[in-house]
């Protein structure tokens, strides 16, 4: 039961965003930056940001080899490139927005593992070089020295090429998000934690959005940015959750290697973190039904699995112990592309950032604010 003070006070805004992800973070950063004027909301439902923005690997990337290629093959080149384009600009406005220093981003480079080269794999690269050549401006893609999969310490039995990408980034994805609160609660942005929003009531003269089916919030126009969430609010749209199941190692005696790698068309991805540890996640494609959850564990046979590549493949001459493993849910749509749409009137849903939301965020995040200033 509210008082008439907290009803005025506390529960009217010019927008609302459930949410604060990346995506909805970046929305109240666009919101304010074009209308600074505006009385603008977030309600996340963790105790801090608790989805996949918190959880991911904080690769800043846009593709790997092999993925782009499997891409171009389901979705068609055209598709393909605007995607590429879409979370390279996406990757640079963040940048503009977070000093790489406050977000730890370092233009760290990554490598793609090829366990067994394509036919005529040289061409394929290429081919995606000429094709990237307008975005990028020089070739993206480099065929490692072979010697480097040694020194790396990589099984060579096993890792049969390295393909290098001078373009791609890591940060440090704690605090790209500590960061972008920080942005927008500087402009006055009001963030409310522990706050699940329930229902939505879309009026005439705008959005009634219920919270722990206790309080109603009102705003002129709302966004949905939760994601692999979706479903808890509307079964219409394409987007599937997908699980992403990922694990810390104590700190080893020495690391051979730094910055991105990537192998299994970006099924498995790891890099290094802290000191001398590797973060190491993927294996969704060992079980795509079970891992089409929004369930927040993990599982014993890909948390196993992550353990044996470990062993075999990345450090094979290392003994090693795991100091974490965590579970995150990412959004996937069959075309690859987010879904950015008003759904009624005044609600815009933002979701579906196809496992690379750390780049495109912002793009999406963008389009979002663009439709809501509509
Ligand atoms: C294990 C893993 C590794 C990944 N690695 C990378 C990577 O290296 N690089 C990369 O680019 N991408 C990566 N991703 C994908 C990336 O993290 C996502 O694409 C991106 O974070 C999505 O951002 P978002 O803001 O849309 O959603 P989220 O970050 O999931 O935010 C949605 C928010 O909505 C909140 N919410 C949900 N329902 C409600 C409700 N009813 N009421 C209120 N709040 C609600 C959630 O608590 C959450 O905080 C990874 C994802 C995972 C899971």
């Amino acid at each position: 039961m509210l008082s008439y003070w907290e009803k005025e006070s506390f529960t009217k805004y010019d927008y609302i965003i459930v949410g604060s992800g990346i995506v909805g973070l970046s929305v109240a950063a666009s919101l304010v930056e074009k209308k600074p004027t505006s009385k603008i909301l977030i309600l996340e439902r963790g105790i801090f940001p608790s989805g996949a923005s918190t959880k991911n690997a904080g690769f800043a990337c846009f593709g790997k080899p092999t993925e782009l290629l499997a891409d171009i093959a389901t979705i068609g080149e055209e598709a393909t490139l605007e995607l590429v384009e879409k979370r390279w600009k996406g990757l640079q406005a963040l940048r503009k927005r977070i000093a790489d220093k406050k977000m730890e981003f370092k233009q760290a480079g990554s490598y793609e593992i090829i366990l067994e080269i394509p036919k005529n794999f040289e061409q394929k690269i290429d081919y995606l070089n000429k094709l990237l050549r307008p975005i990028f401006h020089e070739k993206v893609f480099h065929v490692a020295p072979q010697e480097q999969i040694q020194r790396f310490g990589f099984n060579t039995k096993l890792a049969k090429m390295l393909i290098y990408n001078g373009f791609e980034g890591q940060l440090h994805s704690g605090k790209l998000i500590q960061s972008l609160m920080e942005y927008v609660q500087k402009k006055k942005v009001k963030i409310l934690n522990g706050c699940n929003v329930n229902q939505f009531r879309d009026t005439e003269s705008g959005v009634e959005v219920q919270v722990n089916h206790e309080i109603n919030f009102w705003a002129k126009r709302v966004a949905i940015c939760n994601n692999g969430f979706i479903g808890q609010f509307f079964s219409h749209y394409p987007v599937k959750p997908g699980r992403g199941q990922v694990l810390v190692t104590k700190p080893l005696k020495k690391l051979l290697f730094k910055g991105n790698f990537h192998f299994d068309e970006g099924f498995y991805y790891f890099r290094n973190v802290g000191k001398n540890q590797i973060l190491f996640g993927g294996g969704r494609n060992l079980d795509f039904e079970g891992e089409t959850t929004t369930e927040l564990k993990t599982t014993p046979n890909i948390i196993n699995n992550l353990i044996e590549k470990l062993q075999t493949l990345i450090i094979p001459n290392q003994s090693f112990e795991i100091e974490q493993t965590w579970a995150g849910i990412m959004a996937f749509t069959p075309n690859r592309k987010p879904v950015i749409e008003y759904c009624t009137q005044n609600i815009v849903v933002g979701v579906a950032l196809n496992g690379m939301g750390v780049a495109i965020g912002t793009t999406v995040a963008e389009e979002i604010a663009n439709l809501l200033l509509q």
